[in-house]
């Protein structure tokens, strides 16, 4: 195999974890025998930090993980049916892949079978630009001859035919749209984009897990307006029956647009964003997507916070940091800006009271209520309640004292 071009290598590619397991995997063969590949080549060329490594290698898994234990490696056999273990040194970790190619598939599992030839290897990959390999002096392989130009032009390209590989493995139309979210420019692939219409009704047949990791990636995307509407445009998301009400698109795209603006990306507030801030779709959406439990949590109190009055003077707003958080608080007065309810004039004060402001505790205790009289019951927590709102409309001014006093003048 030849490179396709020489780059110079990144700082992290000489460090000794990478550089020995090269050693012990590579022996003193001439030809190529391991090789990065996928997300870290890609990233590299794009000039996108990479956050895993993974390798590709001609070597069947039994003499990979044996290697790996005479150079000191720990080894765990992450996915041996796929030819896949993970080696670890020092707290870093290398996924280490078999060169396989897909014998039999059924749209969401494919049983492999090992190979040696680097091209095969890349006609199972799924886009051209994750298709590429590179040792660690910088030289880059693109066995297809599309992937380097596809970086170039960022074009998200099926490997082969589009529609056959959606056949073989459905979850790659999100992936489409993931990577298209991440590292694709203004154009899509025709053919790719066609082939993911066509193919939209078996995104369901996939399990949640795979489901929900593609969706958050591209919700979690820097601009994942105009990937979302692609999406409902061309009903790859029609599973949702929410999807149909999606016109809120607008509202979404400003909300993500603050949240650009201000670096205040929570990622639990885009999703509520984008189900129409609906407690209903947000379950809707959970049938769909298997969702941290914090997220509809989230979803609640950032509810609960615009049901306070507007957020658009300071009390207002300390109101809500005392009730709902800080997190909460910022994401509100994003989706009030969309609605025009804060002025943008207003944002940054407000986002300022939100960081740096000193939240008081309650000066009173159920204890103090007692002592002023109250029978021991229900009654303490609802006086309780009622003096912290008194409390919290006096933009939190009262002291202890002036509290106690005022729960005597209501007991008297
Ligand atoms: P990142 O890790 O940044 O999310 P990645 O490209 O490394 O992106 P992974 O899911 O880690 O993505 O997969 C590693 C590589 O394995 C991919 O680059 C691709 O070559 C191949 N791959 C992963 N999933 C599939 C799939 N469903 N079909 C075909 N090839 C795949
Ligand atoms: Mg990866």
């Amino acid at each position: 195999m030849h490179s396709a071009k020489t780059i110079s290598p990144m700082p992290w590619m000489s460090e000794e974890e990478l550089a020995g397991l090269f050693e012990a995997l590579q022996g003193d063969v001439a030809q190529p025998a391991v090789l990065l590949v996928g997300g870290c080549v890609r990233n590299i060329l794009m000039g996108v930090e990479v956050e895993d490594i993974d390798l590709a290698i001609v070597h069947k898994p039994e003499k990979v993980m044996k290697l790996l234990k005479e150079a000191g490696y720990s080894v765990i056999p992450t996915g041996l049916q796929h030819g896949t273990v993970t080696a670890v040194m020092n707290g870093k970790a290398f996924e280490i892949t078999t060169l396989r190619h897909d014998k039999e598939t059924d749209g969401r599992r494919a049983t492999v079978e090992f190979t040696h030839d680097w091209l095969e290897d890349a006609k199972r990959r799924d886009f051209t630009i994750n298709a590429l390999y590179m040792d660690l002096s910088g030289n880059v392989y693109d066995p297809l001859g599309q992937g380097l130009g596809d970086i170039e032009d960022k074009t998200i390209r099926f490997v082969g035919e589009a529609a056959q590989r959606i056949e073989e493995d459905h979850l790659r139309i999100l992936r489409f749209f993931r990577f298209h979210a991440l590292y694709g420019g203004q154009d899509y692939d025709a053919e790719g984009l066609k082939a993911c219409e066509a193919g939209a009704d078996k995104i369901k047949t996939l399990s949640r897990e795979r489901i929900t990791q593609e969706f958050l990636k591209i919700l979690a995307s820097d601009d994942p307006q105009d990937i979302l509407d692609i999406m409902f445009e061309r009903n790859i998301l029609k599973d949702l029956d929410f999807s149909a009400s999606y016109p809120e698109k607008d509202f979404f795209r400003y909300f993500c647009n603050f949240q650009k603006k201000y670096r205040l990306s929570a990622l639990s507030a885009r999703i509520f964003v984008m189900a129409g801030l609906s407690m209903e779709n947000m379950k809707e959406l959970e049938e769909y997507l298997l969702l941290p439990k914090v997220f509809l949590k989230d979803a609640i109190a950032l509810e609960g916070a615009l049901n306070l009055s507007d957020l658009s003077c300071d009390s207002a707003v300390r109101e809500s940091v005392y009730r709902f958080g800080r997190s909460t608080t910022a994401q509100a007065i994003m989706v009030e800006l969309v609605q025009d309810r804060v002025m943008n004039s207003y944002a940054s004060k407000a986002l300022e009271i939100v960081q740096k402001w000193d939240v008081p505790d309650f000066p009173v205790s159920g204890e103090d209520i007692m002592n002023a009289g109250y029978e021991k019951g229900p009654e303490i927590g609802e006086a309780l309640r009622s003096l912290e709102n008194w409390w919290i409309e006096q933009d939190f001014k009262p002291d202890r004292d002036a509290c106690l006093e005022k729960c005597v003048c209501k007991f008297k």
